[in-house]
């Protein structure tokens, strides 16, 4: 079974639309995709449609955006209701407070010298509640500032660069208990992407586990073959369930496509184990 329980569409910072991520999924035989866009659910109708009428498995997801101590993490939620109340309050919330950010960072760029980058990035947002650094990063390539999205963010976007703003995402425990509420796993994504040693490490999962999430992605685009081995060892060391995901955004700087990613190691326990 080929399942990819991580990418985005145009509902978040995706170049594809719902729709048409779930036809290249199903070109790329995956069997179970889940979509998962930033903080937002509202993708998921159209592409659970599109889903059954290609006969591709489909489950709701999201990747809320955490901070946790000085980092910003992300945690994915598989089956979830995006009906659900609080899970809609929260992501609500999440939504309101990107906005104020975006303000903030196009100020922030206009000081280093970059004017109206809010209105050159709402160019290329497709959903008005979820703007993103890649939003800024795509306007930034476009008008020459950088030679790829990757360039941008190295220049402009990341800590101590003159676009980067601080920014207070969700509380770990309140994106566990959203998901949970509304009857879905909870999983770290990609965590090697986060540049913790192996004591913080540890302190996450153990939060994590302690707020009542049960998984971690292994198996993603964003780590390379040795963090696959290093993550294995995570879940067999404190028994979380694993998953795999491609984490596809639709351009060059997705490192996987859709489904297109080796298999998790067979003793793990996959988060779909059970679905
Ligand atoms: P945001 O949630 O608005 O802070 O944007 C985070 C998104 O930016 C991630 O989901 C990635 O899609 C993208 N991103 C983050 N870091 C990089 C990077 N170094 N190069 C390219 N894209 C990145
Ligand atoms: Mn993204
Ligand atoms: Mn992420
Ligand atoms: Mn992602």
């Amino acid at each position: 079974m080929n399942i990819d329980l991580h990418c985005h569409s145009t509902t978040s910072d995706g170049l594809l639309e719902p729709g048409a991520l779930v036809a290249r999924a199903a070109a790329n035989s995956v069997d179970i995709l889940a979509l998962t866009d930033h903080d937002d659910t509202s993708g998921l109708a159209s592409a659970r449609a599109e889903a059954i009428a290609r006969g591709v498995g489909f489950v709701d997801g999201v990747e809320i955006s955490v901070s946790w101590q000085e980092s910003t993490l992300h945690v994915v939620g598989l089956r979830i209701d995006p009906d659900n109340a609080r899970l809609r309050t929260g992501l609500e919330w999440v939504r309101s407070t990107r906005i104020q950010r975006a303000e903030r960072i196009s100020e922030a760029l206009e000081r280093a010298g970059i004017p109206d980058s809010l209105a050159g990035a709402l160019a290329y947002v497709g959903n008005p509640e979820i703007i993103s650094r890649t939003h800024f990063a795509r306007f930034l390539v476009d008008s020459g500032r950088a030679r790829d999205v990757k360039g941008v963010f190295q220049r402009y976007l990341v800590k101590g660069k003159p676009g980067y703003v601080e920014q207070r995402w969700a509380a770990l425990g309140d994106a566990v208990s959203w998901i949970r509420a509304s009857g879905g796993v909870a999983v770290i994504a990609h965590p090697g992407r986060y540049n913790l040693d192996s004591a913080e490490m540890k302190g996450l999962i153990a939060e994590f586990k302690a707020c009542g999430g049960e998984g971690i992605e292994v198996v993603t685009g964003s780590h390379t073959p040795t963090q696959y081995r290093e993550f294995a060892g995570y879940a067999r060391q404190f028994d979380l369930l694993a998953s795999r995901g491609s984490d596809f955004h639709g351009d060059a700087g997705s490192r996987a496509d859709l489904g297109l990613l080796p298999s998790l190691p067979q003793d793990l326990k996959p988060v779909w184990h059970d679905w």
